[in-house]
Parts: structure tokens; sequence; C-alpha cells
């Protein structure tokens, strides 16, 4: 497919420019002479290029359809040597590539501050866990005599100059880049060790874990998982896998293998954020899920919201029939604790009954 692909540009570079293979399914195209290419002229060029290479491709007996976007700089505008004309090139087509309307983009100055920024990230990010600037968080869990069941463990990152970071900002950048398997391995690591600490010092609950699709994608994770919880003598009940919904549902063919090994393994899951995606009934219930979150949105319009209360109340009612237990996430008032509480559901978490806090800091069980 890249050879003919790469022959269908090439046959627009005869005329007028010269073509290379940067790497991957990335070409480049040097379009025009100095001074003389205007950029309608450039778009229209380009256009004729992208139509080419989305025709289909035939390839052994099988038939490709490509998709292409484009990114342009031009020369004196948008840098003057090839090394600046490159990189806000491939930034503009990194552009295109996100935009669903968009095949040809042109580079604006704009971009290049937000890519500079992302690409700090993603490289100081990288060395995070070596440089000792990511820490676990955990939040304490309740039941409804508000007894400490648990904690959620939450990921923080103090970066040295930027300073702290949220995981909502640097969790999707660690899943773009596959950097989430490292960072992942290490949340589970430091969750474990603290089971382990916790458990000698008798506490006997929980930790909850957040685990990103991708963690699940790998056949060998809950091997991996079930012998690092051995080797450190931790049962397997006491660690619990929190996945959003959205990101379970979505990819749950990919984690089949894994989520089918987690019931041998007496792991389970924590469906995370419920309610704000599309659950497949008949998944959830072939699934090793023993707890169903409900969403913090929900729990906001508590008690008052009429249509909260409602969507509350069935997800409780949902979640027992199936035989999961439920907790809301971020309760902040006692009012909405209360409703909550004389609803059915079996656990709280938030403001209300504790923030996340490194483990040094955490409050003594809270007495009702
Ligand atoms: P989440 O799993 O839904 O975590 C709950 C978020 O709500 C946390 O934000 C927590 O600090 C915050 N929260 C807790 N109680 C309250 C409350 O009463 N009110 C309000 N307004 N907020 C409350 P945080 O720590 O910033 O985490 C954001 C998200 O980052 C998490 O959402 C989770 O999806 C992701 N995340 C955090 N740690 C990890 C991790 O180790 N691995 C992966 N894959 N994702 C993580
Ligand atoms: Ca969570
Ligand atoms: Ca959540």
């Amino acid at each position: 497919v890249l050879q003919e692909i790469a022959r269908r540009i090439a046959g627009f570079s005869a005329d007028h420019g010269s073509v290379a293979r940067l790497g991957g399914d990335v070409f480049g195209l040097l379009v025009g002479e100095r001074g003389r290419a205007a950029s309608v002229d450039i778009e229209v060029r380009i256009s004729e290029v992208i139509e080419a290479c989305q025709r289909p491709v035939q390839a052994g007996r099988k038939t490709f359809e490509c998709e292409v976007s484009a990114g342009v700089a031009v020369s004196g505008l948008d840098g003057q040597d090839a090394r600046s004309l490159l990189s806000h090139a491939e930034i503009a087509m990194h552009r295109a590539k996100k935009s669903p309307s968009q095949r040809v983009q042109f580079f604006a100055t704009e971009f290049g501050d937000q890519v500079l920024h992302r690409q700090e990230l993603i490289q100081s990010l990288k060395t995070a866990i070596e440089n000792r600037q990511l820490q676990l968080y955990f939040q304490p869990q309740f039941d409804r005599l508000r007894r400490n069941t648990g904690y959620e463990a939450l990921l923080r990152w103090h970066h040295p100059l930027l300073g702290p970071i949220s995981p909502a900002e640097f969790i999707p950048l660690a899943e773009e880049t596959g950097l989430i398997v490292k960072i992942g391995d290490w949340v589970l690591e430091q969750a474990v060790a603290t089971l382990k600490e916790w458990s000698e010092q008798g506490f006997s609950g929980r930790i909850a874990v957040n685990v990103s699709a991708l963690q699940l994608h790998d056949p060998g994770f809950a091997d991996r998982l079930s012998a690092l919880l051995e080797s450190r003598g931790v049962s397997a009940r006491l660690l619990e896998l929190e996945i959003t919904e959205t990101a379970l549902m979505h990819d749950i063919e990919l984690a089949m293998t894994t989520l089918n090994r987690f019931r041998e393994l007496d792991l389970t899951l924590a469906v995370d954020d419920f309610g704000t995606g599309y659950s497949s009934l008949a998944y959830l219930k072939a699934l090793p899920v023993s707890r169903i979150k409900i969403d913090r949105t929900f729990v906001t319009g508590l008690p008052d919201n009429e249509q909260d209360q409602a969507l509350c109340r069935t997800i409780i009612t949902m979640a027992h029939t199936m035989g999961c237990e439920v907790i809301a996430e971020g309760v902040e008032t006692e009012a909405q604790a209360s409703w909550l509480a004389l609803a059915g559901c079996d656990e709280l978490q938030g403001y209300l009954l504790g923030k996340p806090a490194l483990k040094g800091f955490l409050p003594e069980n809270i007495d009702i």
C-alpha cells in the first residue's frame, strides 16, 4: 500500500517538486519554486494529491482505502529553513488529522505554542517516574454507617516548573503516547505495596485503582498483576480496578482475554462514571463487575433535582439486581449523603467525607 501511495504522490512531484517518505505513513512533498506558489494554488494541488491517494489501493487480494491528511508550511512565511518548515508542516498535518472535515491544514503560529507545550509535557512525563514526580493520593470511601471501607488511589504529577498538573490533563497524554502502560504499572505497584503496609497495621479495607483500557489490552496484564499481589502476599480481593464505563464498553473485545482471566484470579472491576456512557447490560452481566460508581454529575443535583433522583434510584436498583454494590462519587453535602443512603446506595465518596491525600496525611476514620 505504501509503495502504491508513494508512486501516486511521486506522479505529482514529477512536474513540480520532490517527494520523500519521512517515516511510517508520512510523506513530504516539496511544491513550487521560491516565491512562485500562491497558497490557493497549493491548496488545489494538495487536494489533487489527496484525491489520488484516497482512490482504493489493490494489494494482493485485498482492497484498501486510505484516509489522507495534509499539513502545509510556506517557506518564508512559516519558516526559513528545512527543519522548521518540516516540523511546522507536521504540526499542521496533525491538526488536519484531528479535524473531520478539513483534509488540508495550513500552519498557523498559534499551533506551535500548543504543540510545544504538549511535546514538553510528553517529554517530562517520560521521566516523571524516575524523577520521583508522581505520587499516589488516596481518597477514603465509606459505607452507609460511615465506616471506612477503602480508598481510591488517585495519581498526582508535580512538575518541577509547571507545578501540579491534573490527571485530567496528563492521563489523556499518557494514553495517547502509550506511556500509561508504564505509569499504570507504577500505580499498581504502589497501591499493592500500600495494601501490604496497611494490612500489617490491621486495616482490612480495599484500594481501588483507576486503569485505562490500554492496560487491559495487554493479554498478560491479569497474570502480571496476580503475580505482583502474590509476591507481596496481598489478596486479590483487596484490590479493585476502576475502569470508566465508556472505556470498558468501547474496547471490550480487545480487553476480553484480560477480563475473562480476572474472574479466575479473583480480581474485580468497579465501573467508573456510570451513567455517562452506554453500557450493554449483557456485557455487564458477563464481566466480573462488583461495583458500580454513580458519576458525580448525577450526585450534584441531589437531593432536589427530580431527574437526578430518578437516575440514581434506577442505577441503584439495576446494580443491586445484578448483584453489584453501588458507590456514589462526588458527595459534597450532608443532604446528598443522607438522600443516597436512604435510597439504598451502599457506599459514599466525596469531599464531604474526605479529600484525596497522601497516605501519611489521611484523617482517622470518621465517627458518626
Ligand atoms: P475519577 O476516577 O472519576 O476520579 C474522581 C475525581 O473526582 C478525582 O479527581 C477526585 O479528586 C475528584 N473528587 C473526589 N471527590 C470529589 C468531590 O466531592 N467533589 C468534586 N468536585 N470532585 C471530587 P482527580 O484526582 O483530578 O482525577 C481525575 C481523573 O483522572 C480520575 O477521574 C481518573 O479518571 C483519572 N485518574 C486519576 N488517577 C489515575 C490513575 O492512576 N490511572 C488512570 N488511568 N487514571 C487516573
Ligand atoms: Ca475513579
Ligand atoms: Ca469517576
